[in-house]
């Protein structure tokens, strides 16, 4: 008998213990944020035919997975395992012994990243905001003597709104060019925590960007790779945001590069996960910070948290994982972690000014 699969009898145990077996009651309708995946998931699902499932859901929307597992188990028949661990993008997929055996991931959330290869093959759900109508945002934009030449990027739950938006401020006299970024963007004017090529794309074209999503996440991950001032709109409140504070943003880096310059010893911080493993990065950084007379190690992590480099005899880090670990969660970290091109900064061979974001190609 192979030692992975149960033995026939596996249920024999708990049969001895429980009376004869209830018909199952049906499935609860899955409800809450899940209600809605529409038509086209269930079909790519059934395409698939699976005959295991791994799902994978943000780590703000757990509260109707479990009935969502069971859905999913009920219309396919497949066997569905919740994964634990959210991931934060198409990059942080889950290795095959992570999945439990699945022969595909459901991950929702997120779009596909098309240069990065997955090692389960993976059905995204976007979860898309159906957009409300545009005509009192583009009123609301235009009112707010916001530049006329305008770079409109949005988080990918909002990308349907971009080309109605668009329209109704083009009408209004606005101008709106929209290009692709580069291969690991899967959308024109879309914005990654990584990489926002689509809007370095215009950024020649436009006096300032409008982010169309919420939160600040990618307010300030665009206004670190652009001079140009970068507002926010929240489609689902209606509300205009100021521009981002670039300069304290940047300040703040400059800071922990600063704190750098005098490091003797660092780590290099490389990641497992397939979409942000950068290992010949880790070893040219390395290998630099060796030329320049300092020490360094790279070191390995899947997801890193703040308490995995306490305790280490090191100065500093370098993060050659996702750059927001850096630039936005510098306060878990009782040491400095710089991005790849702050550390060449902290090194001398990059000049502090202009600012580099570390984006992913
Ligand atoms: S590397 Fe970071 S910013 Fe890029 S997709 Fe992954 S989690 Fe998001």
């Amino acid at each position: 008998m192979d030692a992975k699969s149960p033995p026939a009898d596996a249920d024999r145990d708990l049969r001895l213990l429980l009376p004869p077996a209830a018909e199952s009651p049906p499935a609860a309708p899955v409800a809450g944020v899940f209600a809605d995946l529409g038509a086209p998931f269930w079909e790519a699902l059934a395409g698939r035919a699976p005959r295991s499932v791994a799902l994978q859901v943000p780590a703000g929307l757990v509260r109707d997975a479990a009935r969502l597992a069971r859905t999913i188990a009920d219309r396919t028949g497949a066997r569905v395992t919740l994964l634990n661990r959210a991931c934060f993008g198409a990059c942080d997929g889950p290795a095959t012994d992570e999945s439990n055996g699945a022969d595909v991931v459901v991950a929702l959330g997120h779009s596909p990243i098309p240069n990065v290869r997955l090692a389960v093959p993976t059905l995204f759900v976007e979860m898309r905001q159906p957009p409300a109508d545009p005509e009192p945002m583009a009123d609301r934009i235009a009112a707010s003597g916001i530049p006329r030449r305008l770079g409109l990027v949005a988080s990918v739950q909002h990308l349907d709104l971009v080309e109605p938006l668009r329209e109704a401020l083009r009408r209004r006299g606005f101008s709106l060019p929209i290009r692709p970024g580069d291969r690991r963007l899967a959308y024109a004017a879309q914005a990654l925590g990584c990489n926002y090529s689509s809007s370095e794309a215009v950024a020649g074209e436009v006096d300032a960007f409008l982010f169309l999503g919420t939160g600040e996440f990618h307010p300030r991950g665009l206004a670190l790779t652009s001079d140009r001032p970068v507002y926010a709109f929240d489609p689902l409140q209606g509300r205009l945001e100021p521009p981002v504070d670039r300069e304290r943003l940047v300040a703040r880096r400059l800071l922990y590069v600063a704190q750098a310059q005098s490091a003797r010893r660092f780590g290099i911080l490389v990641s497992t996960f397939a979409g942000q493993h950068r290992p010949a990065m880790a070893e040219a950084l390395r290998r630099r910070a060796e030329a320049a007379g300092r020490e360094a190690v790279v070191i390995a992590f899947g997801r890193l948290q703040g308490t995995d480099l306490l305790g280490r005899d090191l100065d500093a880090y370098v993060n050659t994982a996702c750059p927001r670990i850096a630039t936005d969660d510098a306060g878990l970290f009782e040491r400095p972690v710089l991005t790849p091109p702050e550390f060449l900064m902290a090194l001398g061979s990059l000049p502090m000014a202009p600012y580099r974001f570390d984006t992913f190609r």
